[in-house]
């Protein structure tokens, strides 16, 4: 994962990491990847863990990125424990990303060294996390009473620098889950971030933002976005909407939802100026297995 997103911070353009929830979102993934011939990550949040089998989903996200035709990765997403993240490893995922967010620096700092030690030693990608995005993946981001706490790119150098993660998820006025009207972002910070770390730099909260604002964010080195709840929030709607959808049967309902989900996938591929950089990127990087050798 990390070479993937090497390659799309050099070219100035971003990966998507849509949330897995089920085998239809999986597949829906990874045919709007192939369509676009684009490189995708997986990304399976602890949060969702208590809605699917982990031991079904995860074999199932790891085969398809095997079978994929484009690079795929596999990303465990706000890992809970370092034991979250030996599992995720254990279970072939490519990246992890254990949430150490909400401490204090020197604590965060202490962890993610931890799991970057354990990580790496299997050839896998750490995102590490400096500032706090309020929110939950997939929930109500309104009146929430959790407050920002931006990243400061002072901090940003210092840890880069002390943990060794290859990739940095940054707090910059993004939120977790569904807003009234797109938040406003603090693009001089992510700049000054981003001059700081040089390295590839992570959203989260990719729902309900303008094209104008995903440009912005890439033109200042964001290589990595993450996307679920407008994910979620369409199937959703494409059900409340047509009401003769359940007409035909139960396949043909998954089927729909499959359609709609890898549309809205495919615009986001389009948008955010990863499709047709899959050969280069087989080409240019290491494939997971290669790695872990
Ligand atoms: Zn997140």
């Amino acid at each position: 994962m990390a070479d993937m997103l090497g390659h799309a911070y050099r070219h100035a353009y971003a990966v998507g990491a849509f949330g897995v929830v089920t085998l239809d979102f999986l597949e829906a993934i990874i045919k709007a990847a192939e369509n676009f011939r684009a490189p995708v990550i997986l990304n399976l949040a602890e949060s969702h863990f208590g809605y699917y089998d982990f031991d079904l989903l995860a074999p199932a996200a790891v085969a398809a990125a095997r079978r994929a035709s484009v690079p795929v990765a596999i990303h465990l997403d706000h890992g809970q424990s370092l034991e979250s993240a030996e599992r995720a490893i254990r279970s072939g995922f490519s990246g992890v990303m254990v949430d150490c967010s909400d401490r204090l620096f020197e604590d965060n700092l202490r962890l993610t060294r931890e799991v970057v030690a354990l990580a790496h030693a299997g050839g896998v990608t750490v995102e590490g996390e400096l500032g706090y995005v309020p929110g939950g993946e997939g929930e109500n981001a309104e009146n929430l009473s959790q407050e920002f706490e931006y990243t400061s790119h002072a901090e940003a150098k210092v840890f880069v620098a002390r943990s060794r993660v290859d990739c940095l998820a940054v707090s910059i006025g993004t939120r977790h889950g569904r807003m009234k009207g797109a938040p406003k972002l603090d693009y001089a910070r992510l700049a000054k971030i981003n001059e700081a770390v040089g390295m590839p730099l992570v959203i989260h909260g990719g729902s309900g933002l303008s094209d104008e604002q995903f440009r912005k964010l890439i033109a200042n080195g964001v290589a990595k976005i993450n996307y679920y709840t407008a994910l979620s929030d369409l199937a959703v709607r494409h059900i409340r909407d047509n009401p003769s959808i359940g007409d035909n049967g139960y396949m043909a309902l998954k089927r729909s939802i499959r359609e709609a989900v890898s549309a809205e996938v495919e615009r986001c591929i389009r948008l955010w100026g990863s499709g047709g950089r899959a050969a280069e990127v087989l080409e240019q990087c290491r494939a997971a297995v290669e790695v872990q050798a």
